[in-house]
């Protein structure tokens, strides 16, 4: 089977109720990103960081995957499908993608403040202060602040040059590095972009789904169908 990289992006989540932030002019539910997703911001307002994921987590318990998650489940079918996603929800997981790498972390974690390597499922919504890893020091957010590191990155650009087929799903690219992975695929593959707004790429070759994530993803399977001349 040919393999299929799908880089998803906040926007592939949309339709499941959660807001992306560029499209509220980089307020994210309220809140200035810069205030509550840096480590400036968990240096000097620990408590304001805290409440902020633990409102987003508690709004994920309550979001299920579209249409959108969904039809990259079905894709499965014919495809080794890779997923590289910017997200830190797990629709993904819920729709039941098997291969997902979270380039920006997950929601539902959280890490050691001295051992990057100790990472805890939170069981409910909240993580508060005084929630200690194994070694005694308080427990943050597993999630990439913006100003940190992406260690995932290097195997997301491994993912990504070994594709047959590349497709982007709800990002804006303008987060990097994750926004270059596009240029890791091979030159001259099939490279889709499904997005309802514009997107600006330099990639000249890409095929242009304009809908939103769950009747794009629809979109795509047909035309990829039509293609391999698959009847199912
Ligand atoms: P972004 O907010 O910069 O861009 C979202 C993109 O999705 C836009 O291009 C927009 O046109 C598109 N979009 C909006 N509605 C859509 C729909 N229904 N279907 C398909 N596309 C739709 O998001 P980004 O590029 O992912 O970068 C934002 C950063 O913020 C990421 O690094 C991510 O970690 C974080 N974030 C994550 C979540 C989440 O986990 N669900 C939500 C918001 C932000």
């Amino acid at each position: 089977m040919k393999n299929l990289v799908v880089l998803t992006g906040a926007g592939i989540s949309a339709e499941s109720g959660i807001k992306t932030f560029r499209e509220m002019g980089g307020l994210w539910e309220e809140y200035d990103v810069m205030e509550v997703a840096s480590p400036h911001a968990w240096e000097n307002n620990q408590e304001l960081v805290m409440r902020f994921y633990n409102e987003r987590r508690k709004k994920l318990l309550e979001a299920s995957p579209n249409e959108g998650h969904i039809g990259l489940v079905e894709l499965e079918k014919y495809f080794n499908v890779h997923i590289v996603t910017q997200n830190v929800d797990d629709l993904h997981e819920r729709a039941g993608s098997k291969n997902i790498l979270h380039l920006h972390g997950e929601l539902k974690k959280s890490r050691s403040t001295i051992d990057p390597n100790l990472i805890y499922e939170i069981s409910g919504w909240e993580l508060k202060t005084g929630d200690k890893c194994e070694k005694g020091s308080q427990l943050r957010p597993h999630i990439v602040w913006f100003g940190e590191a992406v260690p995932a990155i290097a195997e997301a650009a491994d993912i990504c040059e070994k594709a047959d087929i590349f497709v982007v799903v709800g990002t804006s690219l303008n987060v990097y590095p994750a926004a270059g992975l596009i240029d890791y695929a091979p030159n001259g593959i099939p490279v889709f972009l499904i997005d309802p707004n514009d997107v600006g790429t330099k990639n000249t070759e890409i095929t242009f789904i304009k809908e939103k994530a769950g009747t794009g993803v629809q979109k795509l399977i047909g035309f990829l169908k039509e293609k391999s001349g698959s009847n199912d």
